[in-house]
């Protein structure tokens, strides 16, 4: 039957969720990954860095010189494959993790996690465990419920400001910006950017939260087919859970393991505790769903409600479908295997690729308009764009010359000395003279050779060019 507009419903009601707290070891898990990301992402603008020259900054990206600093790495635009290397670590690491234990990374590592977690823990603080919020919420607009409903928005927007912040103060010199930032001089961007940080933050990890993991997050969407039978999930074990009569409360007769497997019941006792305990609110009881985020927190909830039984752990817990069905688990499948050879190849690569940095580039492009011309003395005279980076944090005097062509002269116009200051680039205009060669028409291959000495070390950098030769010129 054809149902009337008023009757299709576009969006599902959201239904408020109070996470109770919980003690247990993924959750002491989840909090000391939280203090590490915390200590690591509010303090690194603030630590410094020796360097020659450059900014004193442990890790900064300097938009405006176009150069990262990454402690005692320095990223140059030239370098910018390695950001792409990066991706393609992160992106296969989540695959790889993935396909083994399911999203975990969204459990522990997410920042929408590591932040709601902190709200949930504010929230808590001031408005009182689970049945205490509950209550505030349904009383009506008390001077108690004004007081701490401001008093936990005034905290959401602090920790929300405080990370904006930090988040800007990577983009310059963080005591100079910091300072800045309040006589109210900084640039607009770091304003701008502060303001959309504190704004998304609080949204996100206050208002929003599930909404973000369950309707917001694409990878909640694709993680699916990353999963199969050997997916380690936080799973319930339904056949212990439930026995062939269905789950029941503790109750006469049905106080005991033995009572309750001598009526067929399972051993859930339908207390409920693992999903108020859940963040985004559901009941890991009716199966895998696309809202769990893996954070394994029903698992320490029921734990704790088996361990004060005396029964057995591991009534919810991470398991594969393979195990649940009393299959053997395989971790290790030619598909998670293939997910971490590529790892390997990739960060191997990037790591040669950061070994093997030269503390000296070059980027050579012939000038096509003329292709050449002919002087008066009849030499061929092809042009050409050079940029030349000194990546190195010392001031460096350059020799450029030629190799592998013969006869051949390099023409530096009136440029007598080549040097560039530390981590910094330029264009030079060169031109290359050669006698037409009697018999040889085109492409000739040759190289452009820059030589310095950094640190007393000679380093030299070439590039591959090509000579437009016309032998019917020749004499
Ligand atoms: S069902 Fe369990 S693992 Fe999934 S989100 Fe809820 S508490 Fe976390
Ligand atoms: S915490 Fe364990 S015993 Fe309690 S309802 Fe959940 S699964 Fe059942």
């Amino acid at each position: 039957m054809a149902k009337n507009a008023e009757d299709i419903v576009l969006f599902e009601e959201r239904i408020p969720i109070y996470p109770r707290s919980v003690k247990g070891r993924f959750r002491t898990m989840k909090w000391l990954i939280l203090l590490f990301a915390y200590s690591v992402y509010f303090t690194l603008p603030w630590l410094r860095w020796q360097r020659e020259s450059g900014v004193e900054q442990a890790v900064m990206f300097d938009i405006q010189d176009r150069i990262f600093y990454l402690f005692g790495m320095i990223v140059n635009p030239q370098d910018i494959f390695w950001l792409a290397a990066i991706l393609m670590i992160a992106a296969f690491l989540l695959f790889f993790v993935t396909g083994i234990a399911g999203r975990a990374f969204c459990g522990y590592f997410c920042f929408q996690t590591l932040w709601t977690d902190v709200y949930i823990l504010i929230e808590h603080l001031v408005q009182g465990e689970r049945p205490a919020r509950i209550r505030l919420d349904k009383s009506g607009w008390s001077g108690e419920r004004i007081l701490k409903k401001t008093v936990t928005h005034v905290l959401w927007l602090a920790v929300a400001f405080i990370t904006g912040l930090t988040f800007t103060l990577y983009w310059g010199d963080a005591y100079a910006l910091f300072g800045q930032f309040f006589e109210g001089t900084a640039p607009f961007p770091a304003y701008a950017t502060t303001l959309f940080l504190t704004l998304t933050t609080y949204v996100m990890a206050g208002l929003a939260r599930e909404q973000v993991c369950t309707y917001m997050c694409p990878y909640a969407r694709f993680q699916s087919i990353m999963f199969d039978n050997d997916t380690l999930i936080v799973a319930y074990d339904e056949e212990r859970g439930e026995g062939a009569a269905g789950r029941a409360k503790l109750g006469k007769g049905r106080k005991t393991v033995e009572e309750r497997h001598a009526a067929n019941i399972g051993d859930c006792i339908d207390c409920g505790f693992c999903v108020q305990v859940c963040p985004t609110g559901i009941d890991i009881r009716n199966g895998l769903q696309m809202s769990c985020i893996s954070c394994a927190l029903c698992v320490d909830a029921c734990d704790a409600i088996m361990d004060k039984l005396g029964w057995s752990r591991g009534l919810i817990r991470y398991a594969s479908e393979n195990e649940l069905e009393g299959g053997k688990h395989r971790l290790f499948k030619i598909k998670n295997i293939g997910y971490g050879l590529v790892l390997l190849a990739a960060i191997a690569g990037l790591v040669w690729s950061i070994a093997s940095q030269t503390q000296l580039s070059m980027a050579v492009t012939q000038v096509r308009n003329p292709l050449y011309v002919i002087l008066s003395d009849g030499q061929l005279q092809n042009s050409y764009d050079i940029k030349l980076n000194n990546k190195s944090e010392k001031t460096v005097t350059l020799q450029v010359r030629i190799d592998g062509l013969a006869n051949a002269s390099l023409d530096l116009g009136r440029i007598r000395k080549i040097e560039l200051e530390p981590l910094s680039s330029m264009n030079l205009f060169v031109r290359v003279k050669a006698p037409p060669v009697k018999g040889q028409s085109g492409q000739i291959p040759f190289r452009f050779v820059v030589d310095t000495v950094i640190d007393g070390k000679p380093v030299t950098e070439m590039k591959k060019a090509l000579f437009t030769m016309r032998g019917d010129f020749a004499p």
